[in-house]
């Protein structure tokens, strides 16, 4: 059956206009889906019986079970979701200060093949739908009984291998009719794909791009993620120039710190030269350990030697926080899970 979510309010329309409805029902279930969070069409008491009748025959909302839910020591709730077709995601849930932020899958699995990331190790399965990855965050919202925030595409998956399914959903996340997060509220980190970097930037839409960087040549970062050797470091940051012209925004680059691989004051030194002058920050990421990892995080002197180094040089470098890493919840811990049934 085909998931009501997957449809962003035009094509909604269209498919009203098909079962001989009005146009403005589109408007009216919007607001049951994503104002109110409905899991039912019968909770859509203002449309007819007929057309409720005629919803549940054709659309699904693709509710999602809650197969697991774990909390870290600091707050931060992993969910194992059944997304209803045999195959399970997890989806992390942080508190901020300034409310809550989620961090969203975009595939079943992925297939870029970063050696330090546990979402790869296993086989890819496929992309998500819109209304796959949007559900993520009703169910979260449902269950703890919150709005959330801030919207990150950093769970498993490469977003913009998905790129159509991502923008919609995007689109409907963003929308005043729909679940209404400011596009400023709402990141996207790839892990390089070049194509899709110019693609967005054509999008006109102010989400912050990140940039999974981790190295600062070619040789090494081929061996952290393969997909280096599609698309290399000076292609991937004349993507990001020509993204910062287009779009005015400020694209932010994830360096995970590695113990003897990328984290000594000669990377910092390189990191400065190739990100001089580019309106950017830079969010450096403790590496965390993953099962049959070959990376170890670099100490803590180190991770602030080379903030610091970064900082005096011109170029804005932050310390992401560590959050649930206890529970398998922090960046690079995410995996698919097979459901036995
Ligand atoms: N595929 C996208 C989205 C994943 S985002 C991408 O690569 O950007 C998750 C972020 O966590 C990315 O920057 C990723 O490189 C980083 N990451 C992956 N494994 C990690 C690990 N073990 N420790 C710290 N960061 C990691």
């Amino acid at each position: 059956m085909k998931n009501i979510k997957d449809y962003d309010i035009e094509k909604l329309e269209e498919e009203l206009l098909n079962l001989g409805e009005k146009k403005y029902r589109a408007e009216q279930i919007f607001k049951w889906i994503y104002k109110e969070n409905a899991v039912s069409f019968d909770d859509m008491t203002n449309l007819s019986l007929d057309l409720r009748n005629k919803l549940k025959q054709n659309y699904s909302l693709g509710i999602y079970k809650i197969l697991k839910k774990q909390v870290a020591s600091d707050g931060t709730i992993k969910y194992l979701f059944d997304i209803l077709d045999g195959n399970a995601i997890e989806t992390v849930l942080m508190k901020y200060h300034h409310g809550y932020s989620l961090c969203v899958s975009s595939q079943i699995g992925c297939k870029m093949g970063c050696k330090f990331c546990a979402s790869t190790g296993i086989a890819f399965i496929r992309s998500l739908s819109s209304g796959e990855i949007i559900e993520q965050l009703l169910a979260v919202e449902r269950d703890e009984n919150i709005k959330i925030s801030n919207i990150v595409f950093m769970g498993i998956g490469e977003p913009l291998d998905n790129y159509d399914n991502v923008i919609n959903a995007i689109r409907i996340i963003n929308n005043p009719k729909g679940i209404n997060i400011g596009a400023r509220h709402i990141s996207l980190s790839t892990s390089g794909l070049v194509p899709g970097i110019y693609r967005l930037a054509d999008e006109n839409i102010q989400c912050t791009l990140s940039i999974s960087l981790h190295a600062t040549n070619n040789e090494k970062r081929s061996k952290m993620m393969p997909i280096n050797t599609k698309y290399n470091i000076e292609e991937l940051l004349q993507a990001c120039r020509d993204y910062i012209t287009k779009t005015n925004r400020r694209v932010s680059f994830e360096y995970a710190l590695a113990k003897d691989t990328n984290d000594n004051l000669d990377d910092a030194k390189e990191l400065v030269k190739l990100l001089k002058g580019m309106l950017c920050h830079v969010n450096l990421i403790p590496i965390n350990k993953i099962e049959k990892g070959e990376f170890t995080k670099s100490s803590n002197e180190n991770i602030l030697k080379f903030r610091d180094y970064l900082n005096d040089h011109g170029i804005v470098a932050t310390v992401r926080r560590e959050l649930g890493s206890d529970i398998d919840a922090a960046c690079g811990q995410l995996r698919r899970k097979e459901l036995k049934q």
